[in-house]
């Protein structure tokens, strides 16, 4: 067993990154990172994408508001920063509260900054398989782990466990664009050890800390831990048991320096894309 670790692939991309951005002629990138409240996990994720965003020279913008914003304050100033020229993506930290209409905040965001692939179109052009559109960045960055590996998906049998709309859905779209076989689990799926003992790839997106042992993985496969939580003891852990899973799996992606290191950086390319005017790219 070798751990297939984010950290890794993301120096890979974020290489790329600073050649394409040396080569870019265009103002420095800006991301806007839209926050209501102050969910901790709201927080830890923002405080990585900034480090990410800003270690790469390019540039944030924090527009943050109270947990009681009125549903008609909030859509007014969301429309500025969506009509604002000088942030060219929006990352914008879900679920709003329940006073906010979501769903219609999201159809009013411009596609061409959704860069976390939150909006109908950016959901419509990944569903249909593209050309283009902003896939949700913990999506994609499934796949950048899976290429970072050198694994050809043609044909190869995907089982993913969860199907939120981040992660399980569009990754198995994603998959599907690869021509994987895919069998999408969730809490109703009945024998679910069965469904992941048959995969050549599991992708575990789940919000069940450790639930997934070695008696879900066949001998030899690439198991792919999206799942962040905290276990009693407080530690991060994933939705895999790492101890037991790592005996029978040929790769395994560890929490932490697993798909989390990875996300970010498919922000931060997003945000380069967004800022090139590229949402088909
Ligand atoms: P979500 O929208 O709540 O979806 C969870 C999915 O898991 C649902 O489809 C649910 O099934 C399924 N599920 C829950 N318990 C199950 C069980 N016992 N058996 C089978 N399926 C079960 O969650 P999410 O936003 O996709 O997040 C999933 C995990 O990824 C969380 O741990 C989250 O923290 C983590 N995450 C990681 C990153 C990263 O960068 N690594 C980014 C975002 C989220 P039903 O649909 O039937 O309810």
């Amino acid at each position: 067993m070798a751990d297939l670790l984010g950290t890794e692939a993301a120096k890979a991309i974020q290489e790329k990154i600073r050649t394409e951005l040396s080569e870019y002629e265009g103002r420095t990138p800006c991301l806007g990172i839209v926050r209501v409240g102050e969910r901790p996990d709201d927080l830890a994720y923002e405080k990585s994408a900034v480090k990410r965003i800003e270690s790469l020279g390019m540039a944030v913008r924090k527009f943050t508001f109270a947990e009681d914003v009125t549903d008609a304050e909030f859509k007014e100033e969301f429309r500025h920063i969506n009509n604002d020229p000088g942030v060219d993506g929006i990352l914008m930290f879900s679920p709003l509260p329940k006073n906010i209409d979501e769903k219609k905040v999201l159809s009013i965001m411009n596609p061409e900054k959704d860069i976390d692939g939150l909006s109908l179109t950016n959901q419509a052009l990944v569903y249909s398989g593209g050309p283009g559109g902003f896939a949700p960045c913990t999506a994609e960055a499934v796949i950048r782990m899976i290429d970072f590996a050198g694994i050809d998906l043609t044909g190869k049998k995907v089982t993913v466990v969860g199907r939120g709309k981040v992660i399980g859905k569009p990754v198995s779209m994603l998959l599907i664009g690869r021509n994987a076989t895919v069998t999408l689990c969730h809490s109703k799926t009945k024998d679910l050890r069965e469904e992941c003992r048959a995969a050549d790839i599991l992708v575990v997106a789940m919000g069940r800390a450790r639930m997934i042992d070695a008696s879900y993985v066949s001998e030899g496969a690439v198991v792919i831990d999206v799942g962040i939580n905290v276990d009693e003891e407080g530690n991060l852990c994933g939705d895999t048991d790492y101890e037991s899973v790592s005996k029978v799996a040929s790769l395994i992606t560890p929490v932490p320096r697993g798909v989390g290191s990875v996300t970010t950086t498919v922000l931060a390319q997003h945000l380069l894309r967004a800022a090139k005017g590229n949402l088909c790219g």
